[in-house]
């Protein structure tokens, strides 16, 4: 399903719970009429906190992880979690105690793992423009493989492993050609699009690549886009590739396949929760979920005997987060109402970049009628959105809301625009919580700045 897309009508009546799902995998729901994160009020956090605020579950994010683990148990595998989806450092050094790699993108989430205690050696390094530096910290501090995504790119790596007299581990990004992920800004398996190589094109890469003396061809990589909520796009991309894969594995003794991420998760309950009956329709049968993932992939992997790596993010801390904030004030013009809330487009640019959906619910559960409302934020933007003409609970100033399934591609993308200080976040293990990033103080956003020495 498309992000931000809706599949059928918006629920009128209150929600029994929230993801009403028969394989539930998160931990933020209603008890009584409160909604609790574990064994906490979110209020009682907002209240201590403040707002904006980011929760997240250590028990859903470890839960994600540990069900995809499992369900891929039959065969060797790693999951290396995409840390551009949430790189808070206790969010990784939950992944970590779990055994996770991570799949990074620059020498920053490098670094970043490595403060959060996580092993260089279970990284894998993506992206269409590794800088020389990038790649030379990446060979210093000892990586798993590169994921290069052009000769270019293989050449330059090869020269600086040669300059430090080491042998660099790589691997080559083949672009499937399958169209799959939510929006033209997150798919990235098609020809039209800058990422990895074509798959006609790759046999060659690898026979020049193998002529260079400081790589070592150690895998294959493809990734096909994000938010992808089927199975069939990643059973078909394997598919394509598989022959391919057997044949680089026997000329160069290749040792891994890594098949990416952009498992989707679902934003929108509306698909759970439009009737009582939910889970019997046709999209509840085809949510994703890891023992469907593993059920149509395993038999195409595990003939191969490689090592298989899987680079999720959005899967493991999408719904591990949510994004809290308090009502400023109401507005009505002509028939609108809008919700003015204290978080905006920079602490959480989703809807505004992607078109996405979140779901909105109160921290304390409203029965009663629904108003058709545009929650938004303070950003002098017509962007700074979170959602509009949704029918929500009638609100008041003061009342506290979550945006749902925060947790990836949430706080990472928050900036500074409008001067507006980055939210705090709270990680809650069972009914302890910790602030695992403090508020930023506001001088901290000119930092760095000064006066020209003219202007003194
Ligand atoms: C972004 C990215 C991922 C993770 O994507 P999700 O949709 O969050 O799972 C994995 N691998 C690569 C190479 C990526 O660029």
């Amino acid at each position: 399903m498309p992000v931000g897309a809706r599949a059928v009508p918006q629920p009128q009546a209150a929600v029994p719970f929230l993801w009403a799902n028969p394989d539930p995998m998160h931990d933020f729901c209603y008890r009584g009429d409160k909604l609790y994160c574990e064994g906490l009020p979110v209020e009682r956090l907002a209240k201590e906190f403040g707002t904006p605020l980011y929760v997240y579950s250590e028990h859903t994010l470890t839960e994600h992880f540990r069900r995809l683990d499992s369900s891929m148990a039959s065969i060797e595998h790693t999951i290396c979690f995409a840390v551009k989806s949430n790189s808070n450092l206790a969010v990784l050094k939950t992944l970590a105690a779990l055994g996770g790699g991570f799949d990074i993108v620059s020498a920053g989430e490098l670094q970043r793992v490595m403060a959060a205690g996580g092993e260089p050696g279970r990284c894998v390094f993506a992206g269409v423009g590794k800088s020389e530096s990038e790649i030379e910290l990446a060979l210093r501090r000892g990586i798993y493989s590169f994921t290069a995504e052009s000769e270019p790119e293989l050449r330059r790596i090869d020269r600086i492993a040669g300059r430090l007299k080491k042998v660099a581990p790589v691997a080559v990004r083949v672009n499937p050609n399958v169209a799959a992920g939510g929006h033209r800004k997150i798919t990235t398996g098609t020809y039209e699009n800058k990422f990895g190589l074509a798959q006609e094109e790759i046999e060659g890469v690898y026979e020049r690549a193998a002529k260079l003396r400081h790589l070592r061809l150690r895998g294959i990589q493809m990734h096909i886009g994000s938010q992808i909520t089927e199975v069939a796009p990643f059973a078909k991309a394997v598919g394509k590739v598989l022959p391919l894969v057997k044949r680089l594995q026997q000329r160069h003794g290749l040792e891994f396949f890594s098949i990416g991420g952009g498992l989707g998760i679902v934003y929108d309950p509306a698909l759970a929760s439009g009737s009582p009956e939910w889970w019997k329709t046709a999209q509840a049968r085809e949510i994703l979920t890891p023992a469907k993932y593993a059920a149509r992939l395993l038999p195409l992997l595990e003939p191969l005997r490689m090592r298989i790596l899987m680079e999720p993010g959005r899967f493991i801390s999408g719904n591990g987060g949510i994004l809290v904030t308090r009502v400023q004030y109401l507005k009505r013009t002509g028939k609108k109402t809008f919700v003015i809330v204290d978080a905006a487009m920079n602490d959480l640019i989703r809807p505004a970049f992607y078109e996405a959906y979140h779901e909105i619910v109160p921290l304390r559960r409203r029965n009663g009628a629904r108003i058709s409302s545009d929650v938004v934020g303070p950003i002098c933007e017509s962007g700074d959105y979170f959602c509009r003409d949704r029918p929500l609970p009638s609100l008041g100033e003061g009342d506290y809301l979550a945006l749902m399934s925060a947790g990836a591609y949430g706080s990472v993308m928050a900036s500074n625009y409008n001067s507006r200080p980055l939210p705090a976040e709270v990680l809650v293990r069972g009914r302890r919580a910790a602030v695992v990033r403090r508020r930023q103080p506001t001088q901290e956003t000119w930092r760095g700045e000064a006066l020209a020495p003219w202007q003194s």
